[in-house]
């Protein structure tokens, strides 16, 4: 099959418009029309990764981490980041990465952890605003259905567990078209009146393009009369982090020996227990300090997280139990988690899991 065919479904499964503005996820290395036989799965992108995808076969790495970040000026075998991409390219092998913007859907990363660490009731810590925006348009009555089906198709309409959302309200719209106007009803230099429909509905920013290309394919009139609203509504579905719940209630030391062997942390830094039992409980895969106010906010009686520096630890104030598992332990299911959302779609695909442990931390325990 061909590498786009791939990509395109990652990206319906977690929108690059989803990533945060440092990020650089998507396709780094490689041709979409590419053909591909089989994909290598990893968190990092090493020279060991590419290696193990040119021994193995694979045409494509689909890497958590982007292996570029910033912009590069040389391609002089200096750097690893370098190294990677010379050597990728020379090999025909295509990287891939898909970060933030997997970190931010409500199926991602923290999805994974929340399973790994079986919470309940599980919603997104700090949703995102602007991904949000609003259509209104104008129909002949006739055509109601057909244009908020159209709309509907292109991607409108979705609030949660719902879809096919719409609000609609008979009115009366007029129009007068000159004299090189072709009108659908009525007659040129006329003011024509008409019985038609508003037609109210939400939909992604990131597909607006889709939706108006889709609005003006199923209206009837020459030229289509629609306001976009920007909202300042929080999109649900997408945001950092993670909040849910445990079953039952257990003691600190008793959740922290669990979260270790569940997580596979080697070591696990956190702050003092604050005498209260953990059962709601925040998570964001990799560096999520900044994600500690939401977490006090949300109630949760520990974060969990990684990158912690010494001096945030103290913002804790004993409202919560900062636990850091570390980076890569956060987020190693995340392989696990694109092997199925890949192999859920294309049943024939081989994907094979990095035998590479990437994790450039060691501890000396
Ligand atoms: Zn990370």
């Amino acid at each position: 099959m061909k590498l786009s065919q791939l990509t395109t479904y990652l990206e319906i499964l977690a929108p690059l418009a989803y990533q945060e503005d440092y990020d650089n996820a998507g396709l780094i290395v490689g041709n979409p029309d590419q053909e591909i036989h089989q994909v290598l799965i990893s968190l990092d992108c090493t020279e060991a990764v590419v290696d193990e995808a040119i021994h193995t076969n694979c045409q494509v790495i689909i890497s958590h981490h982007p292996i570029v970040f910033k912009g590069l000026k040389k391609f002089n075998s200096k750097t690893y980041v370098e190294r990677v991409i010379e050597k990728a390219i020379r090999n025909n092998i295509a990287i891939y990465a898909i970060h933030t913007n997997l970190d931010n859907v409500l199926n991602g990363v923290n999805a994974k952890i929340c399973e790994t660490l079986g919470l309940d009731n599980c919603r997104i810590l700090s949703p995102k605003q602007g991904l949000l925006k609003k259509l209104v348009t104008y129909a002949p009555t006739s055509h109601t259905d057909q244009v908020r089906n159209a709309l509907f198709h292109a991607g409108a309409g979705n609030i949660g567990n719902y879809s096919e959302c719409s609000f609609i309200a008979e009115g009366t719209g007029t129009f007068k078209g000159n004299e090189d106007s072709d009108p659908y009803v009525g007659e040129p230099g006329k003011r024509h009146t008409e019985e038609e429909t508003r037609i109210e509905t939400i939909y992604p920013a990131n597909l607006e393009s889709k939706i108006l290309m889709a609005l003006i394919l199923a209206h009837p009139y020459e030229e289509v009369a629609y306001d976009l609203y920007t909202l300042t509504n929080q999109h649900q579905q997408v945001g950092s982090g993670m909040i849910g719940e445990l079953d039952i209630a257990m003691d600190a030391e008793i959740f922290l020996y669990q979260l270790k062997e569940k997580m596979q942390a080697q070591v696990i830094r956190h702050t003092a227990f604050t005498g209260k039992q953990i059962k709601r409980v925040a998570v964001c895969g990799g560096s999520g300090s900044f994600l500690l106010k939401h977490a006090i906010a949300g109630g949760a009686d520990v974060f969990i997280t990684a990158d912690f520096k010494y001096h945030d630890f103290f913002n804790a104030e004993g409202k919560i139990m900062i636990a850091d598992i570390g980076h890569f332990e956060s987020e190693q299911f995340t392989q696990q988690l694109l092997h199925e959302m890949i192999q859920k779609k294309f049943t024939d695909l081989p994907l094979r899991l990095t035998s590479v442990n990437t994790n450039p931390v060691r501890y000396f325990i």
